[in-house]
């Protein structure tokens, strides 16, 4: 009799323990908005325990009603929830489905185990249900930050470079090609200047918006920063879409675009396209053959696109190979002045020589002025260059002076990035004090491209140089932009006619007419002429005929070390 109170009693506490136990665990299913269906395949029941209102609000009495739970999910949803809730039809015994639910914000997922017995059949099946939507969303988040481009929700660069690469995949696979567009639009930083960061940034939101009209399944459009925006079009071949994009963006953009703020913009992009596999063999190599191009795309004035081809790759590779042998060069002795004598003609006797660099670098190979001296020009190394060619110019020609005391002009070149510079003038000066050279024994050469970016800036240089006693000589004339009337207002004092007219000036009548009108007229205005890349006797003869004042060229001497220009004085005297 004790030991059946005994076991009673036992009992009675197990029962309250496990009473405690389902209540803690219904308490912790409803604050965590959990709920599980539980059913057991022998006695058919089904046991539901947690926030079951929470998910839905229908009732579950039998094994059969889950499939109620259809209506609650998008048509295209339901065939994985049926998978999930039926997983022991498929002989399996977990599976987990995250649905959406209709009409709501809600996603839940739904984890099902299956418990089978010895004989293989089920015994019991567990159903879990539990709201993942702050998951959901937040792994949303991370996921289109981690694809696409905040600002305009084009793809990022990472996960274009990861889409291209499928294309690249598929295209080896079907024998087709891929083509990436390099997009990058022409002086956005100065318009951003001018109209403020937010608006500039919502420009290149309608502008994205445009782009993604192109988007399909063959053709990617992304965002990389700032103006730059690239686009991958898988089989560009079949269907011509390069040509087909380019020509809709170039019609987009003969219309300006209106922020919101009524205000108008318009702009140009310049292009680069590559296509692989013939100038790439990746992903990565594919979009840089693409931004080399488009460089060359923007260099070039008068077109906005560029096809890829090997020269302009072999090109920019030479230019790097050039910048770095630049960086070591600049200060060790691989640099030196050659000196070109310029002769005038009326009096037949030397006027003076135009200083020319020469490079010959540690392999003993002569690099030419033209090819490095634009790359120096655009990494900035022309600023210690062009100071050491006139230090070295004018050193060399106050030795001459000594020796010889023949007056000449010596005449340096000198680029618009030296001029920009505050001390320019200064540094000149305290070269000719060195060398106790006087200001109008120098002459510095300028093209007209100087003067197009600050056009006052640069003439108000020239004229304190001139004033100076510097003589300031317009070089290439005929090249640039220049007309006649506006050579009035500039402050020069020679007028160089460029090569280009020599080369023509026997043979062609339209070119000999604009010589001796320029030469006429530059004589009208008070300004000294020379004409440059003369060759030949007949060259000399006619514009020795037509007054032309000084000549320069292959005829009478080509560029030479300075022992050569001493012999020449040395003939003078
Ligand atoms: P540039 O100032 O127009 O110099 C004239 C160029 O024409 C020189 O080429 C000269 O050698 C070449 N030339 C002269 N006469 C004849 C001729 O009868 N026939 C032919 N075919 N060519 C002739 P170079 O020395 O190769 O210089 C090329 C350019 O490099 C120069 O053109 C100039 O723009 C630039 N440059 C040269 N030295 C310097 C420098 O010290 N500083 C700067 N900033 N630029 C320089
Ligand atoms: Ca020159
Ligand atoms: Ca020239």
């Amino acid at each position: 009799m004790r030991d059946l109170i005994g076991q009673l009693n036992t009992l009675e506490s197990l029962n309250k323990e496990l009473l405690k136990a389902s209540k803690l665990l219904s308490l912790i299913c409803d604050t965590s908005n959990i709920a599980y269906v539980c059913y057991n395949y022998g006695d058919k029941s089904v046991t539901i325990i947690g926030n079951w209102e929470y998910f839905f609000d229908c009732d579950i009495k039998m094994h059969e009603d889950l499939s109620k739970l259809y209506d609650y999910v998008e048509i295209k949803q339901i065939t994985p929830l049926k998978d999930a809730l039926f997983v022991e039809k498929r002989g399996m015994k977990t599976a987990t489905a995250n649905v959406k639910i209709k009409d709501s914000k809600m996603w839940v997922e739904i984890e099902t185990n299956v418990i089978y017995g010895e004989d293989g059949n089920p015994e019991d099946k567990i159903i879990r249900f539990m709201d993942v939507t702050k998951f959901k969303l937040q792994n949303d988040e991370l996921n289109y930050v981690t694809y696409y481009d905040t600002l305009t929700g084009l793809y990022n660069r990472n996960y274009f470079i990861h889409l291209l690469g499928m294309f690249l995949c598929r295209s080896d696979y079907k024998d087709k090609s891929v083509a990436v567009m390099f997009l990058d639009l022409d002086d956005f930083r100065k318009l951003s200047d001018d109209i403020g960061i937010f608006e500039g940034e919502e420009f290149i939101k309608l502008f994205a918006g445009f782009l993604s009209e192109f988007a399909n399944e063959d053709v990617l459009v992304s965002h990389f920063n700032s103006d730059i925006f690239c686009i991958g079009i898988y089989d560009p071949r079949g269907n011509r879409s390069v040509e087909e994009i380019y020509r809709r963006i170039y019609e987009r953009l003969k219309s300006p675009f209106e922020l919101s703020d009524g205000k108008k913009i318009s702009l140009t992009v310049s292009i680069g396209v590559a296509e692989y596999p013939i100038a790439a063999s990746n992903t990565i190599e594919l979009i840089n053959c693409a931004e080399i191009v488009m460089f060359k795309a923007k260099a070039d004035r008068n077109s906005s696109i560029k096809y890829f081809e090997k020269s302009i790759l072999d090109d920019f590779l030479k230019s790097i190979t050039i910048e770095n042998k630049l960086k070591e060069a600049v200060f060790s002795d691989n640099f030196m002045m050659y000196f070109q004598p310029q002769f005038n003609v009326a009096q037949n006797k030397l006027r003076g020589v135009e200083a020319l660099i020469r490079w010959r670098d540690k392999s003993d190979e002569i690099i030419r002025p033209d090819v490095f001296i634009p790359i120096a020009e655009k990494n900035g190394a022309i600023v210690p260059i062009g100071s050491w060619v006139i230090d070295e110019s004018v050193r060399i020609y106050s030795n001459w002076k000594k020796k010889y005391h023949y007056p000449l002009l010596m005449s340096l070149n000198v680029s618009a990035i030296q001029y920009k510079q505050p001390d320019f003038i200064e540094n000149v000066l305290n070269i000719l004090n060195k060398y106790d050279v006087a200001p109008n024994e120098v002459e510095l050469e300028i093209t007209e491209s100087i003067l197009i970016d600050d056009f006052k800036e640069i003439t108000d240089k020239l004229l304190e140089l001139r004033e100076l006693g510097i003589k300031i000589s317009l070089d290439d004339f005929g090249t640039g932009y220049s007309s006649l009337s506006y050579l009035k207002g500039l402050p020069i004092d020679t007028l160089k006619i460029d090569k280009s007219f020599i080369d023509t000036v026997v043979t062609d009548e339209n070119s000999r007419i604009i010589t001796e009108t320029i030469i006429y007229m530059v004589k009208k205005l008070g300004l000294e002429t020379i004409a440059e890349g003369v060759e030949t006797k007949e060259q000399y003869d006619y514009l020795k005929n037509i007054e032309c004042d000084n000549i320069q060229g292959y005829y009478l001497g080509k560029p030479m070390p300075s022992e050569g220009i001493e012999k020449l004085i040395e003939r003078e005297l």
